[in-house]
C-alpha cells in the first residue's frame, strides 16, 4: 500500500524534516530484533565503492592555436591513450576524445585511466600529447579548468551481484580480480561488493533506483541513464553519467591488479520509501547475501559459496601500520603490491583502499587488520582461507552514503522520479 509520494518526501526535504536512515542502520535495527516502520522513514541511503571497469571519460581538450592541425589521429593524457572523436573538430586546435578507466599508460606500468581520472578531478597538471593526421606532434599541459568538457560515463556500475575468486591450481594466475598474480592452490580469496549497503541489494527490482534517478557518483550529483551493459533482471547494474568537475578525487582512482591498472568509483543512491514493499527490501543482512566462490581461471566455474557476513561483519575498514616491526627490506613487497600506492615508507591513509594486501604480504607483520576468512567444502575436503584482497572499499562507500544523507537532510539533494515510473 502506498504510504507517500516522491513529491511529499521532497516537501519534507525542503522543510528540513525528512527522516533519513542508511541501509546499514536499517540492517542493524533488524539484527537487534527491532521492526522499523515505513511510516517513520522517508528515505534510505545506500552506497558502494569498488572497481568499475566500465568507466570512461568524454573530454574536450585544448591542444594548440586554431589552424595548427586539421585533425588528431592519436592522443594520450599522462601517457594513457585515448580515442580522438567522434567529433573531428577540424582546424580548431582542440580534440574531443573518449578515454577508458582501464587503459594503461605506455610509460608507466603502474599508471592507467583510473589514476588519470583522479589526477584530472584533483586539478593536477595533465600532459597531453597529440599526433595529427599529417604526422605532426603537439604537447600541452592542462588542468581540469582548461578542459571544456569532462563527463564521466559508467557503462556498468554498482552491480548487484558479485563473485569472489580463488585459485585452485599450482600456477600463478593473472587477472583483474586480484591485486597481483594470484597464488594457489586455495591460498586466499579476492572479493568485491559492499553487501547490505549496496544500492541494488536494497532495491533489487530497480523500483526506485532506475533510469532518471539522481544519485551521487564520486561526490557529484549525477544521473542514472539506464541499465548497464550485461544487465539482466537477476543481475542488474547501472549506466551512470556525471560531471567530473563536480567530483571529489577521494572517491575515485586507480587500483593495480594482476592484469594492470583498473579504475574504482563510488556510488550512493537514495531510496524513497513509497510503500512497505520498497522498505522491507532494505531489511537485507550481509549474512543473507550469497557470494559465490569462483575459480579465477575462466571465472565462471563456481566452486562453493560464502556470504557478506564473512566479508564485512567483523572486519576492519583500514590497516594499522606498526613501524617498529618494519625491518626495511631491500625490496618491500608491500610497496610493490599496494594497489593504490598508499605505502612507501609510511602508510598514507588518504590513498588507502582497505584492500588488505599489505596485511597478507608483509613477511614481518608490520600491518594488522581483520579482513575476514571463509571456510567451505569441495567434495570431501574442507578449505579455510583468509580474504586476502578486497576490491571494494566499505569505508568510502559509507562516507559517500553519509554525504548523500547530509545533502538530503540539509535540503540540497532533492529526489526525482524514475523516467518510466510515477510517484
Ligand atoms: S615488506 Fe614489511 S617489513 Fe619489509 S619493508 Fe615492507 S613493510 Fe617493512
Ligand atoms: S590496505 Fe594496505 S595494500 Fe591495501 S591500499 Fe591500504 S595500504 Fe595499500
Amino acid at each position: 500500500m502506498k504510504i507517500r509520494s516522491v513529491e511529499e518526501i521532497n516537501k519534507k526535504i525542503k522543510a528540513g524534516n525528512a527522516n533519513v536512515l542508511s541501509a546499514e542502520e536499517i540492517s542493524n535495527l533488524i539484527k537487534e530484533g527491532e521492526t522499523p516502520k515505513a511510516e517513520d522513514v522517508d528515505v534510505v541511503t545506500t552506497g558502494t565503492c569498488g572497481i568499475m571497469s566500465g568507466t570512461a571519460a568524454v573530454l574536450h581538450v585544448p591542444v594548440s592555436d586554431p589552424g595548427a592541425f586539421k585533425k588528431a589521429s592519436k592522443i594520450s593524457l599522462n601517457g594513457v591513450p585515448g580515442f580522438p572523436g567522434p567529433c573531428p573538430n577540424e582546424w580548431l586546435g582542440s580534440v574531443d576524445l573518449v578515454i577508458y578507466g582501464t587503459s594503461h599508460s605506455s610509460e608507466d606500468e603502474k599508471y592507467g585511466g583510473g589514476f588519470l581520472f583522479k589526477d584530472i578531478v584533483a586539478g593536477n597538471d595533465i600532459e597531453v600529447e597529440v599526433e595529427s593526421i599529417d604526422g605532426k606532434t603537439f604537447h600541452k599541459t592542462v588542468t581540469v579548468d582548461d578542459i571544456g568538457t569532462a563527463q564521466m560515463l559508467g557503462t556498468r556500475m554498482a552491480f548487484k551481484n558479485y563473485n569472489s575468486f580463488t585459485n585452485p591450481s599450482e600456477e600463478l594466475i593473472s587477472s583483474i580480480f586480484h591485486a597481483v598474480d594470484m597464488e594457489g592452490p586455495f591460498k586466499g580469496l579476492s572479493v568485491s561488493g559492499c553487501g547490505q549497503l549496496n544500492p541494488l541489494q536494497n532495491d533489487p527490482v530497480m523500483k526506485t533506483i532506475c533510469a532518471g534517478s539522481k544519485i551521487l557518483l564520486n561526490g557529484a550529483e549525477s544521473i542514472i541513464i539506464g541499465n548497464g551493459t550485461r544487465s539482466s533482471p537477476e543481475k542488474p547494474n547501472l549506466m551512470i553519467t556525471g560531471d567530473m568537475k563536480q567530483m571529489d578525487p577521494h572517491f575515485l582512482g586507480g587500483f593495480q591488479t594482476g592484469a594492470g591498472p583498473e579504475v574504482f568509483d563510488s556510488v550512493a543512491c537514495a531510496i524513497p520509501v513509497l510503500d512497505n514493499e520498497i522498505f522491507e527490501k532494505t531489511f537485507i543482512l550481509n549474512k543473507d547475501i550469497v557470494l559465490p566462490i569462483t575459480d579465477i581461471r575462466g571465472r565462471h566455474s563456481v566452486l562453493s559459496s560464502t556470504n557478506y557476513g564473512e566479508v564485512w561483519d567483523n572486519s576492519d575498514e583500514r590497516p594499522v601500520y606498526h613501524p617498529e616491526k618494519c625491518i626495511k627490506c631491500d625490496n618491500c613487497v608491500v610497496r610493490e603490491r599496494c594497489p593504490t600506492g598508499a605505502y612507501s615508507d609510511n602508510l598514507n591513509l588518504k590513498k588507502c583502499f582497505g584492500c588488505g594486501m599489505c596485511v597478507h604480504s608483509c613477511p614481518n607483520q608490520a600491518f594488522t587488520m581483520e579482513t575476514g576468512s571463509v571456510s567451505f567444502g569441495i567434495e570431501d575436503k574442507t578449505y579455510d582461507m583468509p580474504i586476502i584482497c578486497r576490491q571494494s572499499d566499505i569505508k568510502r562507500a559509507r562516507e559517500l552514503t553519509a554525504e548523500l544523507r547530509r545533502r538530503i537532510e540539509d535540503g540540497s539533494f532533492i529526489l526525482n522520479n524514475c523516467l518510466d515510473k510515477t510517484s
